[in-house]
């Protein structure tokens, strides 16, 4: 905030789990929450739902051969009703100031996002009958960072109410190249046409819902992807502290015209290699 953040993108709140090592108590959540909340205020802050599994591990998850494949996001929360009944009663009751929105990792179908919604409605009504405050318009939006939530992204809209596109993972999956694995770094790239295509699919869809639209993976931060990003129709850029500043330069550098040009003409193109040449950056980031 102090760098001129226009609020918090992304909070990986399972760093609460890794932190304790078991699952957070409702209470310790909404303690969590409602400071994160009060300080950021009155800017908003976006919460993603217990993102566990694949590479965010915890002792007490069951070993998998192919865990990216596996029960993480919102399959394992699916399976701990428990535990995302506590996340959601906490999420809501910390954000009586208005200034929350609530995401949903690893989606892949319509059904993820309507059960969610279903326990949200749950949770909404037993804090009515309890009294207690919260808001009742809080922003529930999707992960879109599996090919299948791209390409579902015309159902998922019509019942999200923003989208945040988590490239890390949507690279991975779209380019069946583990994100963490060396031997495949010069296949893993954000900025294949294939990515790309997923990304333009997705704005064009939020556009269709009049739901913003943002960027929450490591590109949006990436010095060469600024201009692009903004001419495929991204609205929201979420990046690290320390990328902030630079970010912001090279928006107000951006002109908006060209940037379309640029990712109108970037889309034709048939490899990342291309792109990158187009874009001057170097191959290896
Ligand atoms: C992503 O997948 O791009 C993302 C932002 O989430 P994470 O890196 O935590 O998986
Ligand atoms: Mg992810």
């Amino acid at each position: 905030i102090a760098s001129g953040a226009g609020g918090i993108g992304l909070v990986r709140t399972e760093h609460l789990i890794i932190r304790l090592n078991r699952f957070p108590t409702e209470e310790e959540q909404f303690k969590w929450y409602s400071e994160l909340a009060e300080r950021a205020y009155p800017l908003p802050i976006t919460l993603r739902a217990f993102d566990i599994g694949s590479d965010k591990r915890i002792d007490s998850l069951a070993p998998e051969a192919n865990p990216a494949l596996g029960m993480r996001g919102i399959r394992l929360l699916m399976k701990h009703k428990e535990l995302f009944t506590s996340q959601i009663r906490a999420v809501l009751r910390a954000s009586h100031h208005r200034n929350i929105r609530f995401m949903v990792p690893m989606v892949t179908s319509v059904s993820e996002l309507q059960k969610t919604r279903v326990l949200i409605d749950k949770c909404k009504n037993a804090l009515t009958r309890e009294g207690v405050p919260f808001d009742m318009a809080t922003p529930v939006g999707v992960m879109i960072e599996t090919p299948a939530a791209a390409l579902m992204s015309r159902e998922l809209g019509s019942m999200a109410d923003f989208f945040s596109i988590g490239t890390n993972d949507l690279t991975q999956y779209a380019l069946a190249a583990d994100r963490l694995n060396a031997n495949v770094t010069n296949i893993y790239d954000a900025l294949h046409p294939a990515v790309l295509r997923l990304l333009k699919l997705t704005v064009d869809d939020a556009r269709h819902h009049g739901i913003p639209v943002g960027i929450c993976g490591e590109i949006a931060g990436h010095a060469a992807a600024t201009e692009l990003l903004i001419g495929l129709g991204i609205v929201e850029l979420s990046v690290v502290p320390p990328l902030l500043l630079e970010l912001k330069k090279r928006i107000r550098k951006a002109s908006y015209a060209s940037s379309v040009l640029l990712a109108t003409e970037v889309l034709q193109y048939n490899s990342g290699s291309e792109i990158r040449k187009r874009m001057a950056i170097m191959k290896k980031r």
